[in-house]
Order: structure tokens, then sequence, then C-alpha cells
């Protein structure tokens, strides 16, 4: 069994993207510049923009982060896009969701400038990487497929099952797995909720992928023998022996699915990093993209 180690696979990502940073530099050519824009104070989001900022400065790419409260009202919010939409010196942004309820994310979904939209949510960009053209591609499951490639994890002709058909993980996923490529060429069921026989389905698949959001939903009696397992999920539990409080549970039962497995990410230290050092991948595509 191989664990596909997402933190030592983002830490190589990011030096290797760092060392673009110096080559874009050496050549006088623009370093791209990534904003973030958080509404409210949500806890998980902080620190998941926080980590996205330090990312950027890490790999030497521009950055800045614009916070507002959580009162901001979406004609608020939809100036403040604008702006990034004008601003010459950004290159992306990402709006951090989820946004309070009073807004309407799809309207802001909109807003955002499809060339500068580095988490590939926009319309354009999902349209485009339905028909595998060059585009940004959600940061979670471009992640995925990265860590898929690096380890060279056979796809071609295996049969796959994605659970969760959300439109920034479970749905893109299907469809990259599923496209005329490696990592690809997978015959892929898409389940989720309304799914009848989940276990059944499971059982039969040489891949699952675990975007539900329910801690230790997949158990081994679900798993074949030699399968791939790749756990998206992350739930936050309450855990007064950590520093932060909590801990992070995945979707997979890993002590129990791990040793049936051939790969196996876990959690943390899988999926997570893995869609962080993505949106910088996305944030350098940029300079071919983008608003240039
Ligand atoms: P979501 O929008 O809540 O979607 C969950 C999906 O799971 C839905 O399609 C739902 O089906 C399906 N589902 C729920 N219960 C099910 C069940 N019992 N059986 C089968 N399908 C079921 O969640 P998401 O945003 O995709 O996120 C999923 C998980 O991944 C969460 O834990 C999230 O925190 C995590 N996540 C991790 C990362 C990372 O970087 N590691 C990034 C993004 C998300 P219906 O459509 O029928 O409701």
């Amino acid at each position: 069994m191989v664990v596909l180690d997402g933190k030592a696979t983002s830490a190589k990502i990011r030096q290797e993207l760092a060392e673009k940073v110096k080559g874009l530099k050496s050549e006088g050519k623009k370093i791209p510049h990534l904003a973030a824009i958080l509404v409210g104070d949500d806890g998980a989001s902080r620190t998941y923009v926080n980590a996205k900022v330090r990312d950027c400065e890490e790999v030497g790419f521009g950055s800045t982060l614009i916070k507002l409260p959580t009162e901001t009202t979406e004609e608020e919010l939809l100036k403040a896009i604008s702006k990034l939409n004008n601003d010459e010196d950004i290159d992306g942004y990402i709006v951090q969701l989820p946004l309070p309820k009073h807004i309407d994310e799809t309207k802001v979904l909109l807003a955002v400038d499809s060339k500068k939209d580095v988490d590939g949510f926009h319309p354009e960009n999902v349209g485009k990487m339905t028909l595998n053209l060059p585009t940004y591609i959600p940061a979670t499951p471009q992640g995925i497929v990265e860590i898929l490639r690096r380890y060279n994890v056979p796809t071609e002709g295996k049969d796959c099952v994605v659970i969760g058909r959300s439109h920034i993980v479970g749905s893109p996923m299907s469809i990259l797995l599923s496209q005329h490529n490696y990592p690809g060429n997978c015959t892929v069921t898409l389940c989720h909720s309304r799914t009848k026989n989940l276990k059944e389905v499971c059982q039969k698949a040489d891949i699952v992928v675990a975007a539900l959001g329910r801690p230790g939903f997949v158990t081994a009696d679900m798993i074949k023998e030699g399968a791939c397992v790749i756990d998206v999920g992350i739930t936050r539990i309450d855990d007064a022996t950590k520093k932060n409080g909590f801990r992070l549970i995945g979707d997979v039962d890993y002590e129990n699915v791990a040793p049936k497995c051939s790969f196996i990410t876990p959690v943390p230290g899988g999926v997570g990093p893995m869609t962080r050092a993505a949106l910088m991948m996305n944030t350098m595509k940029v300079t071919e993209l983008g608003s240039k």
C-alpha cells in the first residue's frame, strides 16, 4: 500500500513554482499576483485564506488579502470585485466561500472576470474544463489529478466511483477522470445521497473518491482489495488535546480501509495540501491564460 503524501508532494510543487518565479524575475517578466476576498469572520475560512497568502509568499507570488466585515452588502462586495477585475496588477483572485447568507453566491461568482477566476468556478471556465480546453480547474479536483499523476497511479480503463456531486469537488472530479487523457480514461460513476446500493457500487470500483463530508463513511467492507482511495472529506471534530481545539476527520475509515488499498490519501496530509498547491499552480497559469 502506498500512501499518497499530499504534504510532501505539495511542498515539491511549491519549490518548483518558486524556481519558475525566479525564472520570470530574471527575464524581467511580471510575477503573478493573487488576491483573496474574505467576507466575515468564519474561523475555517480565515485559516484557509491565511494559508493561501502564506503559500503565495513562499513561492514568491504577490498577494493581497481583502478582509470585509460580515455586514458587507452584496452591492459592496460586487464593487470590490469590480475593482479587482479592473486592477491591472491583480492577475487572479478568489472569493473565499461560504459567503454570509444575505449575499447571493451565484451573483458573485458570475461577477468575477473569468480570466482572473483562478478558482475555476465561473461558468465559462467550467465549460472550458468540460470541453478539455486550457483553463483554470477547481483546486481540489486539480490537486487530486496532480497527485495521481505524480505517483503514476494507473487510471486508464479503471472503474471509478466519485461520492458527492458538488460543483467544487465531485462533479468536476467525475469530468476530469473520464477525460481522454492521463490521469483519466476511467469509467466513472457519480454517486450522491439518492444513489441506491452505494456499498455495492463502491465494491466494484478500482478508484473511489470520497467527497461527501461524512466522517468515516467509507468503511472497509465497501472497498475492493487493491483499490485506490482518495479521501476529500474534512470534518472538524472538537479535541481538547489539540492546540487549536479540534482535529480533522476524513470521509474514509482510514485505519481499516488502508490495508486493502493499493494507494490511499491520508487526512490530514492528503487532498488538503494538494488543494492549496493546485491554487498556486492555477495562479502560475495566469502567465499563459490570464488577462495579460
Ligand atoms: P457538499 O457541497 O456538501 O456536497 C456533498 C455531496 O455529498 C452532495 O452531492 C451529497 O449528495 C453527497 N452526499 C451527502 N451524503 C451522502 C450519502 N450519505 N451518500 C452519498 N452521497 C452523499 O460538499 P463538498 O463541498 O463537495 O465537500 C465534501 C467534503 O469535502 C467536505 O467534508 C468538505 O469539507 C471537503 N472538502 C475538502 C477539500 C480539501 O481541500 N480537502 C476541499 C473542498 C471540500 P446530494 O447532492 O444528493 O445532496
